[in-house]
């Protein structure tokens, strides 16, 4: 049975695609069955495996909309395969953003997405769904349809406020709508130790969420923020970095993590 997350913060910029698309090369690579959902109609995640979104024949829009299956929309990236870090990619373009609209007029607006997934359940080991920045119909979507949400975010002076939205959004979610949701971890992104300031923030986070704050910490690392121009994940672009060998033992913890789940 695949476990399925969300990576989700409603504020843009804090690594959601960045982390989404590393952790599932990270996977990957040590040997798990990964399929990498983008639900964000910039499409960020799909181009940053290696896929062009603006030839793809059929996207997770087809899916919502119940027009193709996963297994039909998906696909794989075969610059990821050739480095042993292959996914299959389920993609999004800008079509995605009528979906917004459309779907409040259909039925089980809110559950498309966890139906469609019930099918290949037995095909992956792990489901990662890249979110938007925002509590939209497609965010609920992705929380509707998760055992659990993976939350980047930057140890910044407001981050903590910022927190209690998407805390409060995960509540609801699981008291009317998913009761398996829960927050797996929160992911400090982009850290700097030499920064009083994120120190600071970093601490204050383990007093609130204590075990929630994922040990993994992932650097600030230009090689990650490099990757994606040359359409991959860091894991796979610079493996050597910093930045791809906290992403691997990201996945580790991961692995470790959802035993027992
Ligand atoms: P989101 O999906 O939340 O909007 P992204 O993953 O697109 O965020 O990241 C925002 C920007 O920060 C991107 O340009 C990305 O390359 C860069 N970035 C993300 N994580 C890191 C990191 N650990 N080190 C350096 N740059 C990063
Ligand atoms: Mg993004």
């Amino acid at each position: 049975m695949a476990k399925i997350f969300c990576v989700a913060n409603q504020k843009g910029g804090v690594g959601k695609t960045t982390t989404t698309v590393n952790l599932a090369a990270g996977l990957a690579k040590i040997g798990q069955r990964v399929l990498m959902i983008d639900l964000d109609p910039q499409g960020n995640a799909t181009m940053g495996s290696g896929v062009d979104k603006r030839k793809l024949a059929l996207t997770v829009y087809d899916v919502l909309i119940e027009s193709a299956t996963i297994a039909e929309a998906c696909v794989k990236s075969e610059k990821l395969i050739a480095a042993g870090c292959g996914y299959d990619v389920l993609g999004a373009n800008r079509e995605l953003a009528g979906a917004e609209v459309e779907l409040v007029q259909l039925e089980r607006r809110e559950k498309r997405l966890k139906l469609a997934l019930a099918v290949v359940d037995n095909d992956y080991d792990f489901v990662l769904i890249d979110c938007p920045p925002s509590l939209s119909m497609l965010t609920l979507n992705g929380l509707c349809s998760a055992h659990g949400v993976v939350v980047p975010m930057q140890c910044e002076y407001f981050a903590l406020e910022g927190l209690t939205d998407l805390v409060n959004t995960i509540k609801q979610v699981h008291a009317n709508l998913n009761k398996d949701l829960q927050i797996i971890g929160l992911l400090r992104m982009m850290f700097d130790p030499r920064i009083t300031l994120q120190q600071q923030v970093s601490d204050q986070l383990k007093e609130h969420f204590a075990e929630k704050v994922f040990n993994t910490v992932i650097p600030r690392n230009v090689r990650l923020a490099e990757a994606p121009s040359y359409g991959l994940p860091g894991v796979v672009f610079d493996p050597a970095s910093k930045g791809a060998q906290a992403f691997v033992t990201f996945a580790e913890e991961m692995v470790e993590r959802i035993k027992g789940m």
